[in-house]
C-alpha cells in the first residue's frame, strides 16, 4: 500500500463528513466516488462541495481551473458495486451504528482485493470489532477527520491490534497528501481528541452547573487564558448536546464515572436544548 500512488478512491456516505472527506481527496488528485443508499444526500453533498470549493476561490486558496479539475474527478452513485471497482482505498462515513459498520465491512472486505486500504471514519466505535468483520483485517484502521473536513487539519490515524504497519503508514501518508496532519493512536475509547475534549466540556459543564461564572465567562476562560480558538460550551453549542451526552455515556461505560455526563446536561437534552441546531444550548442561538 503506497499512498502516493493511490488513483482511486471510495467514500461510503455523503453526509456531513462524507461529502468533505471525498472533497479533500478529489482535490489532492484521486478519481473519487461517492456513495450513499440516498440520491437526495449525494445530491446535497455534491453542492456543498461545489460551493465550498467555489468560497475557495473567492477567497484565492486555489484557481479556476483547481476547482473544475477537482469536480470532474469526482462522482456519485448510489450502487455499493460501482462505487468501490477497482479502488486503492476506501473511507466509510456512515451512520454511527456499529452493526451498519460491520455489515459494510464484512462486504467490502470480501469484494475487495486484501492490498485495498479500509478505513472508518468512526467517532467512537470500537474500530478492531469493525476490522474483524473484515476479510484481512489487517488492512483496516480509523481515518478520523474533523468537521469541517476541507478546513480542520487533524486526522486521528486509529490503529488496532490487528492494523498491519503498513496500513498504518498508508494512512498517514494518505492524511498528508490530503493537505492534514496525522496523529497515530491506539484504538481506545474516544480515541485522542473525543476523550480530552470531552473531560474540558464536561469540566465547563459542571462548573456552570455550580454557579462559578457565566458560560461566557467559562468560555472567555479557555480562549484569552488558553489560546482555545472556542471556549468548550460554545464548541458544545456546535457539536449539538445530544452528540456530546452520547459520547460522554458511551466514555463513562468504558472509562468510568469521571466521564459521567452532568445534570445539566441531560436535562438540555430532555428539554430539546440541543445547541445552535435546536436555537438554544448554553448560549440563546435564536438572536
Ligand atoms: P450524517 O448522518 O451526516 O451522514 C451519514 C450518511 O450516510 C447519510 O447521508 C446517509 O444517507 C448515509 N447512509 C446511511 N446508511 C448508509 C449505508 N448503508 N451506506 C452508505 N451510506 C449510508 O453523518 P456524519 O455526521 O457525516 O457522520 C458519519 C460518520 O462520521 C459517523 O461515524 C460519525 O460518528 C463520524 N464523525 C462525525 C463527525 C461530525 O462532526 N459530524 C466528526 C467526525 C466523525
Amino acid at each position: 500500500m503506497q499512498a502516493n500512488s493511490m488513483n482511486t478512491a471510495a467514500v461510503l456516505g455523503a453526509g456531513t463528513m462524507g461529502h468533505g472527506i471525498a472533497h479533500v481527496l478529489a482535490q489532492a488528485g484521486l478519481t473519487t466516488r461517492l456513495f450513499d443508499v440516498a440520491q437526495a444526500a449525494l445530491d446535497k453533498g455534491l453542492a456543498s462541495v461545489r460551493s465550498n470549493l467555489d468560497k475557495g476561490v473567492e477567497k484565492q486558496k486555489l484557481t479556476v481551473a483547481e476547482r473544475d479539475a477537482t469536480l470532474a474527478r469526482l462522482s456519485t452513485t448510489t450502487d455499493l458495486g460501482a462505487a468501490i471497482r477497482g479502488v486503492d482505498v476506501v473511507i466509510e462515513a456512515v451512520p454511527e451504528r456499529l452493526e451498519l459498520k460491520t455489515k459494510l465491512f464484512g462486504e467490502l472486505g470480501s469484494a475487495l482485493g486484501a492490498n485495498v486500504l479500509l478505513a472508518t471514519n468512526t467517532s467512537s466505535l470500537p474500530i478492531t470489532r469493525i476490522a474483524a468483520a473484515a476479510a484481512h483485517p489487517e488492512r483496516v484502521v480509523g481515518m478520523h477527520f474533523f468537521n469541517p473536513v476541507h478546513l480542520m487539519k487533524l486526522v486521528e490515524v486509529v490503529k488496532t491490534p490487528s492494523s498491519s504497519a503498513d496500513a498504518v503508514r498508508a494512512a498517514v501518508e494518505l492524511s498528508v497528501r490530503l493537505g492534514k496532519e496525522p496523529i497515530v493512536v491506539q484504538d481506545a475509547p474516544g480515541f485522542a481528541s473525543s476523550r480530552l475534549g470531552i473531560a474540558i466540556g464536561l469540566e465547563a459543564m459542571r462548573m456552570f452547573e455550580a454557579g462559578v461564572a457565566s458560560a461566557e465567562d467559562i468560555d472567555k476562560a479557555m480562549v484569552l487564558g488558553y489560546g482555545f480558538p472556542m471556549g468548550p460550551l460554545k464548541l458544545t453549542d456546535l457539536v449539538g448536546l445530544d452528540v456530546r451526552l452520547s459520547i460522554a455515556e458511551h466514555l463513562a461505560r468504558e472509562l468510568g464515572n469521571r466521564f459521567e455526563p452532568p445534570q445539566v446536561l441531560r436535562d438540555k437534552v430532555a428539554k430539546g436544548e440541543l445547541g445552535k441546531k435546536s436555537g438554544r444550548g448554553f448560549y440563546d442561538w435564536k438572536a
